[in-house]
């Protein structure tokens, strides 16, 4: 299934931090353990680790965080995990990440989201484009950009969701939102809750998040990832988000309204088998979602944590529910319509999509 990494692809729930190559992490575990801040052995047991559970995974980013606390590796890990995307063929990718405040590194959330956009700015394989296309004098509608000396390269479109952790208290939610509508100029498209969904409370969030719809600021919530959660399951469909992360736990009056109120759904196949919220790929959702044509994108989460990638989730789609070349690329090309960057980018993914239709035998 060579045409799953050929294709082009269209990533809109990836984590940062979650992303960050296994490599990189080991590194960065030496250089803290020979400083005493972990002990490299135990870490490096943890990395290589492969099948999480769901707690196992909020653990593993809070070590993870432990070592991607400074600007200059935060720049670092933006920079290879849009390398990585782009390296199979994603063409338009949501990079989500929970802006963080470290007063010991002189880090507040705005540095930090600056170190992110360093990041974008120092990616030297493809060219990003990261500009909402109204301030870009560039032509952003192109797959291929030129440079000063005429050379060709490939474009990848990234644009940034700010997410809100479920630990936070209402008034850091709104700063996030804050932060998110001034950086709207530098890429921010959008908030993001997500967090470990064991901990915190709807109603905390509620206010910042009707806020951000006030100003009309794109959401996407983690929604239903762990049982006993109706209430908020609930809470979370009649806010009526653009899009849901997940959609796992809900009963059968919430997946009626789930699918009438036709939210888009992010499917992260892997993670959701990983992490056990889905007993088995025979039994996930997607085969229900894809059979009634509800809207869905097939994401990686967290690429890191999961060892997993977007061509390799195409491949599970692909060989658990029956999908041919087709049927994937026009899932994937589907996804242009729930991305949160403007109508300019939607119609440059268009043409992207159109150039590569694949050419039935
Ligand atoms: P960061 O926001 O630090 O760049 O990326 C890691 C964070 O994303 C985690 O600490 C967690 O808050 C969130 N995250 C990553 N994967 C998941 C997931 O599968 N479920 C939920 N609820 N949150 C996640």
């Amino acid at each position: 299934m060579e045409w799953c990494l050929k294709q082009p692809k269209i990533e809109l729930h990836a984590h940062l931090n979650g992303s960050v190559r296994n490599s990189t992490l080991l590194e960065l575990a030496k250089v803290q353990g020979e400083k005493g801040v972990v002990v490299f052995a135990d870490v490096e047991h943890v990395i290589m680790k492969n099948d999480r559970s769901l707690v196992e995974c909020f653990k593993m980013f809070d070590l993870i965080h432990v070592l991607t606390t400074d600007h200059e590796t935060v720049t670092r890990i933006t920079r290879e995990v849009i390398e990585d995307f782009a390296a199979e063929n994603i063409v338009y990718v949501e990079l989500r990440t929970t802006p963080k405040r470290n007063e010991a590194k002189g880090m507040t959330k705005r540095s930090y989201m600056e170190a992110v956009i360093d990041g974008l700015r120092s990616v030297d394989t493809v060219d990003v484009s990261f500009i909402p296309s109204d301030l870009n004098r560039e032509n952003s509608s192109r797959y291929f950009a030129s440079n000063d000396n005429g050379i060709t390269r490939r474009r990848i479109f990234v644009r940034l969701l700010l997410s809100i952790d479920r630990r936070e208290s209402t008034a850091a939610a709104m700063d996030t939102v804050q932060l998110a509508l001034e950086l709207r100029s530098l890429g921010v498209v959008g908030i993001d809750l997500s967090g470990n969904p064991l901990v915190g409370n709807w109603d905390t969030f509620l206010q910042p998040l009707l806020f951000a719809k006030d100003k009309g600021l794109p959401i996407t919530l983690h929604c239903g990832e762990v049982k006993n959660r109706k209430e908020e399951v609930q809470a979370m469909l009649d806010f009526l988000p653009q899009r849901i992360g997940h959609a796992i736990f809900f009963e059968e009056q919430q997946w009626k309204q789930l699918k009438q109120s036709k939210i888009p759904v992010e499917i992260c196949l892997t993670s959701n088998i990983r992490t056990e919220c889905v007993t088995s790929i025979n039994n996930h959702h997607f085969a229900d979602l894809y059979a009634s044509k509800h809207p869905i994108v097939l994401c990686t989460d967290d690429t890191g944590i999961f060892s997993t990638s977007l061509s390799r989730e195409y491949r599970l789609a692909a060989s658990a529910f029956g999908l041919g070349e087709m049927e994937l690329f026009q899932l994937g090309k589907n996804s242009i319509e729930y991305v949160f960057a403007d109508e300019v980018v939607k119609k440059s993914l268009r043409e992207i999509f159109d150039s590569a239709t694949p050419k039935l035998p």
